[in-house]
Order: C-alpha cells, then structure tokens, then sequence
C-alpha cells in the first residue's frame, strides 16, 4: 500500500472546472501549524506499515512563508515529500521574493515545474475561470526556465484542442519544455465536475489531433489505451465488466488529506470520508492503528457504499443516454459519470469522527 497526506497549505489561484481536488482560494494554514503537522505526519508515518509521502497543496507558492516550508518538508525522517511541481505560475509571478522561492526548491533539490495549458489563451481562461492565468502561467514557465529550472507542460484535454491546436503548438515551440503530458480529465463525483462536462472532449476530438500528437511527443496508441469513452465501457458492462467485481476488488493507494485547520481527513480533498481529528492534539498512535487496519481508498469503494449502487442495467441505461464518444481518463471515470446521472449517493464528505 502506497499512502499520500495531502497538506492542504495554501488555496489556489484559479478555480478550473475539473479540478477534483477543491481548488480555488482558501486561506493560508500559519507557518506553526505547517511546521507541527510535518512533525506529527512523520510520526504517524514512522508507525505505519506502508510507505508514506505528503503533497504539499494546492497551490505552496500562494503561502508568504514558503521559503521556510520547503526546508523543513525535505527533512521529515520517515514521510517522503512528494514535489509535484505543478503550478498555475499566478502566485510565483506576483511574488516580489521569487528568486528566494526558486532558490529554497533548488537548495532542497527540486528543479522541475511544470504548467499546464488548457487551449490557447481565452480558452485557458475560461476553463480555469480566471482572466490572464494564460499569460501569467507562460510568463511564470519562461521565468522558472531562465533560472535554471526543468519545464514541463501539462496539456489537459478538452473540445477545444483540435481549433486551439496551432496556439498550443506555438506556445510549445517558445517554451521548448523538457517534457509534455497530455492528460484526459477524469471524472470523480466531486461537486466541481458537472461543469467541466460541455467542455469534455471526445474521441473524434482526439483523433483530429492525431499529426500533432507526435509533434507534442506522445504515444497515440498508449492514449488511446488508456482513455475510455461512454461507449466502450457501456459495451464492456455489457460483456465482461462487473461493477460487483469492479468495487470489491483490493485498492493498494490510501488518500488523507490535512486541512488548512489542521484537521486530518481520511480521503482525497474534496472526497473525504471520515473526519479523524485535529492532527496538532490526536492521538499518533490509536490514528496509527486506525489508518493501519483501513482499506485502500483510491476508487469505486471509496467514493460509494455498495449496498447502495444501481443495478449494473440501470447503470448501462444512463451511460447509454449520453453522448457515446466523450471520452474520459480511464473506465472507472465513465463509471462514476454514470452513477452521477443516476444520482446515486456517494460516501464523501462525512463529518464524523
Ligand atoms: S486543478 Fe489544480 S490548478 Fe486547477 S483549481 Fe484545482 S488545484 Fe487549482
């Protein structure tokens, strides 16, 4: 079992319509908090019987104290700090110290950062819901990379890609990153989601981009793998998918996440299932025990109670009534869209202890 703390340090800058992870501003967690709940996570994980990293999110640049915070993430003992180095470049670039925070990542041994780019510049801006996060995400990528910084770019799929391509295109070309993703939204029944859905892309979409692809350095065939649209899973609940066999099968991820208020969460931000406390005053070692005899939380089971999903017809029914190519990141996403039409309640977000 893999385990990951989301430490929730700073709100983000942009409030994109996919974003699964309750994204948008929030307030900052104060510096001593940061600095305890490090102290109490490695702890924790010091007692777990799995391997433990912590994510600091969702946006870190956004937190004024950052040059203090990334020293002592990298000295946690027995919790490993996960840099993702995803950034939308909003906070970075209005930072009057942001040579400093550049060179607290270096110091630490972080050098790569990455952007994501959602279609050219208005169509970015409407997706992330925020008027100049384009040009302030490019600005922030062209500075990380003059001093000294590995650019990535993230591009997140949507029905826009194929009038948006050459933009895209451009973008790339100025920035010259030492990698690129491309990335198909998922879908989890997080409140944010219906949104996204007018903009989703479909496979037709893709299949339009295909001379790109190869321009942007992907591999069609493993994208085409990997993704699913409505029809192919509808197809496969149909044949040989079993939604029973699909929800009892063993998860090896475990999501925690830590709130600005310090309280700790069993779930993914935004997912949660199980408020365990204030992480400052809990117990380590009965949480220890607690997180050791739970299950893995990643999918299917860890969003929705068994005995209340749908007949696997009902379900095919409600994936039938949508447009069939829309395609998504994987099957389990498709799943999910459909026990959303079907309004099937979920398991997330409970408060209790
Ligand atoms: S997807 Fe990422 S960048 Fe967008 S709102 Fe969510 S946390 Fe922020």
């Amino acid at each position: 079992m893999e385990i990951n703390f989301d430490l929730l340090v700073a709100g983000c800058n942009t409030r994109c319509m996919h974003c699964y992870v309750n994204g948008g501003p929030s307030k900052a967690m104060p510096l001593a908090d940061i600095l305890t709940c490090l102290e109490k996570l490695d702890a924790l994980a010091a007692l777990l019987p799995w391997t433990s990293s912590f994510t600091l999110d969702n946006e870190p640049m956004n937190h004024p104290e950052l040059c203090r915070i990334i020293p002592a993430a990298v000295q946690t003992k027995h919790i490993k700090y996960y840099h993702h180095g995803m950034t939308t470049g909003i906070a970075l670039i209005g930072r009057p110290d942001r040579n400093a925070v550049m060179r607290a990542y270096f110091d630490a041994g972080f050098r790569h950062f990455g952007i994501t780019l959602h279609g050219n510049a208005e169509h970015h801006d409407t997706i992330v819901r925020r008027r100049g996060a384009y040009r302030a995400s490019v600005a922030a990528a062209e500075y990380m990379k003059a001093q000294g910084a590995e650019i990535e770019i993230s591009l997140m799929f949507n029905h826009y890609f194929p009038q948006d391509a050459e933009s895209l295109d451009d973008a790339i070309s100025a920035l010259r990153p030492d990698n690129i993703w491309f990335a198909v939204p998922n879908y989890t029944p997080h409140r944010n989601m219906p949104a996204f859905e007018p903009f989703r892309g479909t496979l037709d979409d893709l299949l339009i981009l295909r001379p790109w692809l190869s321009r942007w350095r992907q591999d069609e065939a493993a994208l085409l793998r990997d993704s699913a649209t409505v029809g192919i899973v509808k197809n496969r609940l149909w044949q040989d998918l079993s939604l029973k066999t699909l929800f009892s099968a063993p998860q090896d991820e475990m999501y925690l996440t830590v709130h600005p208020d310090c309280r700790l969460f069993m779930g993914n931000t935004g997912t949660e299932t199980r408020d365990l406390g204030d992480l400052r005053t809990l117990d380590i070692e009965k949480t220890a025990a607690l997180i050791s005899a739970s299950t893995g939380n990643r999918d299917y089971g860890a969003f929705y109670a068994r005995d209340q999903l749908p007949a696997q017809t009902d379900l095919i029914r409600a994936l039938d009534a949508l447009p069939q190519s829309l395609l998504y990141s994987d099957a389990a996403s498709v799943i999910y869209r459909g026990l959303a039409a079907l309004d099937t309640p979920t398991i997330c977000n409970r408060k209790e202890g």
